[in-house]
């Protein structure tokens, strides 16, 4: 993850660790954007990412929510599944609860999450079929944020 300082009363936002420049991403690569990685550069962003925190490794099977999305996962009405038909559900929650957890403990009152993604998503994810059709709905830590009063934007 990037080195910041945990302790620094300059955070303002949590960010997806993607778009800090970290690669965790499923196929192993950044989502770097120059906004985000400044923010975490200067110590005002924590960056993080759910899906390794709730123990998913890098690279790892692409996965997507099937028929829902992330706030349904909460109330869990829906299963999320990796391209190979693997149950993730649990993992994609304990990260969602962690990445939370971060925020809560340091204050932040914002987010920045990639776009489109099952966990870190806002407003539009993918649809479960793994055809790059996108449907309306957050991702499951996007989803747990907003619940928790935490304004969550997308890059
Ligand atoms: Fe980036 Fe979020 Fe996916 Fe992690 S879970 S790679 S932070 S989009």
């Amino acid at each position: 993850m990037c080195e910041i300082d945990l302790n620094s009363n300059k955070l303002e936002y949590i960010v997806s660790a993607c778009l800090a420049g970290e690669k965790c991403s499923y196929d192993g690569r950044d989502r770097l954007n120059d906004e985000v990685f400044k923010l975490a550069a200067e110590g005002r962003a924590i960056a993080l990412c759910p899906e390794v925190m709730g123990g998913l490794p890098v690279p790892r099977t692409l996965s997507e929510i099937p028929g829902g999305d992330g706030a349904g996962v909460l109330a869990g009405t829906i299963r999320i599944l990796n391209k190979d038909g693997e149950d993730v559900t649990e993992a994609f929650i304990k990260g969602a609860e962690r990445f939370l957890e971060v925020a809560k403990t340091h204050g932040i009152k914002k987010a920045i999450m990639k776009a489109k993604s099952p966990s870190c998503g806002v407003g539009l994810i993918y649809d479960g079929s793994f055809s790059k059709r996108l449907i309306k709905g957050d991702g499951v830590t996007a989803a747990l944020l907003k619940r928790e009063g935490i304004e969550v934007e997308a890059r």
